[in-house]
Order: C-alpha cells, then sequence, then structure tokens
C-alpha cells in the first residue's frame, strides 16, 4: 500500500482522514483562542493537558500512517512524522537530533507561535504545547514505545521572545 502525505477526503459522507483518524481545519485565530481559553481555566495545570492531547492525537494518527506505509527506519518514520507536521501548516520540525532515548528538536514557523504573537504579542512562558505533544508521539510512534514513557516539552519559544522555538523529549 502507498503511502500518502495528503489527508484522504470522503467527499460522500463529508469528512477527511489521515491515518485513518478524522481532521477538522482550523486557523491560528481559532487555535490560539482555544487554547487561552484552556490556559485561563487550567492555569499551571493546562501545560500538562494540552500536551499530552497533543500526544495522544498525533501518535493515534501517525500509528494510523505507519500502518500505510512500508515503515523502514526510526528515521525515516520520524521523518515522515516531521512532513505531516508540515503539510499540515503546523511549521517545519527537525528532527534529526531524536533518537530511540529522545533528544532535542527545533521548530521553525511554528503555527502557534506565529499565530500567538499575531494575536496577543509575546508570552511569559512557551506555549506551542501541540508541537511539543507531536513530538512525543512522533517517538513514541518511531520507536515502538508506550506513550506513557516519553514526555516533552518546549524550552525555548519564539512566542516568549527567543529566536527559535527548540524542545527538548525525554524517554524514561
Ligand atoms: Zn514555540
Amino acid at each position: 500500500m502507498s503511502f500518502h502525505l495528503a489527508p484522504q477526503a470522503d467527499l460522500e459522507r463529508g469528512i477527511t482522514t489521515l491515518g485513518g483518524r478524522r481532521l477538522v481545519f482550523h486557523c491560528h485565530h481559532y487555535n490560539v483562542f482555544l487554547q487561552r481559553t484552556i490556559e485561563d481555566a487550567l492555569q499551571e495545570r493546562a501545560p500538562r493537558l494540552l500536551v499530552a492531547a497533543g500526544m495522544e492525537a498525533s501518535r493515534s494518527m501517525l500509528q494510523g500512517r505507519e500502518g500505510e506505509a512500508q515503515s523502514g527506519s526510526a528515521a525515516r518514520v520520524l521523518q515522515r512524522a516531521a512532513d505531516t507536521f508540515a503539510a499540515q501548516g503546523f511549521g517545519r520540525v527537525d528532527v534529526r537530533q531524536l533518537g530511540e532515548g529522545g533528544g532535542q528538536a527545533t521548530l521553525d514557523h511554528s503555527h502557534y507561535a506565529v499565530g500567538w504573537v499575531s494575536r496577543w504579542g509575546k508570552r511569559p512562558a512557551p506555549g506551542c504545547f501541540f508541537a511539543a505533544g507531536f513530538l512525543a508521539g512522533a517517538v513514541a510512534v518511531a520507536y515502538r514505545l508506550a506513550p506513557e514513557r516519553v514526555t516533552s516539552r518546549e524550552v525555548e519559544c519564539v512566542a516568549a521572545g527567543d529566536e527559535r522555538c527548540s524542545f527538548r523529549v525525554e524517554v524514561w
């Protein structure tokens, strides 16, 4: 079976899927407003929830996509995940420093960072929670790890005034 980067549109049922998971398309206005609503409500508990939600949604989708692919090496799985992330408009992530033990990743043109700054200006702390979760999900899928073994957090963020967004993925 071939590997498709593009989502699959089912015009009969009016749904679009990627890796067997349904997609919903939103602009940065919607996404950063939703994120801000969750952060305002949950305060310090919000980052953990947002990263976990991003990880689970991404892990499920990427697992489904790898079921369609001739998987190959873990590095190829990670690169396909990065290409998928970029194709969906979330930014270009460099995953070459990620491995079975985790590692560092950098993100250029982050959808959430650019969206946040354009809507509300700088924020006091990193804000690309979905990207952090996506990277954790990608590492879990690439190395066939139980999701609870992988954590990810953003250590630098354009939305917080840093030059780039960067992430630390850890495997326990
Ligand atoms: Zn960021």
